[in-house]
């Protein structure tokens, strides 16, 4: 036993040197990536429930490394958080997300909302407020054209967070709570955060046509939004009968592979031109 606990000891601290090597392979890379324009941003389509057209684009971050190859936001995103790299990563996103919504906007398609994910790092940069009004301006959007999604976070600094959320609420951008259900106090949060919109977290909507008791979650979040006058986006939409339950529901909004993997700017163009015009 005495040689086996040794083993499993060796064992954990090789596993545990690879997962700090990885990650400081990811953080040396991470610094360079934004100059060396190795980022993408994606979007997948949000769809209105009633009218199944698009009406909104939430931009997901693609990072192509050339030393590490394809690695995906879930690994990245917390080290950029930890160091700080995420101020500088997010604000490519808002320019990016805008960039493309104004693109399509030219090319003639029907406006879309385009929604940015922002990290919670990102309250306590002062001038957010400010940059998003510089962005909007600069890309000659006006302010229905984005939105945010906040993911509440242990570490967050609450009071802080609500005074930035009721500054971008001033400028007129609509808040969402994104994985709405798996935190730690979501509906405490709820009370105090200018929130539009609760993303229903995938875990809740994958195997909702088998799983009576998410079947019911989601019911339940979503007359709980209705009371509340907020709007439901049921994520992770992956199924015809899925689709079919949260029409059922009356959700307002649908997201999920059902109806699209998040795409490159063109092929959202493509999709919003074959879906949103008759
Ligand atoms: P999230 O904001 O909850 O985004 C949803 C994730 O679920 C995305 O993964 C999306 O590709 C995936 N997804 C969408 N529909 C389905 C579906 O039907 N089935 C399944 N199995 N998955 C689906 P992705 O793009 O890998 O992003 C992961 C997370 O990374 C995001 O979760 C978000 O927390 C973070 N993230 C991505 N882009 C950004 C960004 O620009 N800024 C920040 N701060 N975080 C980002
Ligand atoms: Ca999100
Ligand atoms: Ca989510
Ligand atoms: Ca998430």
């Amino acid at each position: 036993a005495k040689e086996n606990g040794r083993d499993q000891f060796h064992f954990y601290t090789a596993a545990l040197h690879e997962r700090l090597d990885q990650r400081l392979k990811i953080e040396k890379h991470l610094r360079k990536a934004l100059e060396r324009n190795e980022f993408e941003l994606f979007f997948q389509a949000i769809v209105d429930t009633r009218t199944d057209r698009i009406v909104g684009m939430e931009s997901l971050i693609r990072w192509n490394s050339p030393d590490l190859g394809r690695v995906p936001p879930n690994q990245f995103i917390p080290i950029a958080e930890e160091t700080n790299l995420i101020l500088d990563i997010g604000e490519w996103v808002l320019w990016e997300a805008c960039r493309w919504n104004k693109t399509w906007q030219k090319q003639g398609l029907p406006p879309v909302t385009v929604t940015v994910n922002l990290s919670s790092r990102q309250f306590y940069d002062h001038k957010l407020k400010e940059t998003i009004v510089r962005i909007l301006e600069i890309s000659g959007l006006t302010k229905d054209s984005l939105e945010i999604e906040i993911t509440e976070s242990m570490t967050m600094d609450v009071g802080r967070a609500i005074s930035t959320l009721k500054e971008l609420k001033q400028l007129g951008l609509q808040i969402a709570m994104d994985d709405f259900g798996t935190g730690y106090s979501s509906l405490a949060y709820l009370k105090e955060f200018p929130i539009d919109k609760l993303k229903i977290d995938q875990s809740f909507v994958k195997g909702i046509e088998t799983n009576p008791i998410n079947a019911s979650i989601v019911n339940t979040i979503i007359s709980m939004a209705r009371n509340m006058r907020m709007k439901v986006i049921a994520e992770g939409v992956e199924t015809e009968e899925a689709q079919r339950i949260l029409k059922e529901y009356d959700c307002h909004y649908m997201q999920g592979y059902y109806f699209s993997r998040p795409l490159c700017g063109e092929e959202a163009a493509q999709l919003m031109s074959i879906r949103n015009i008759d």
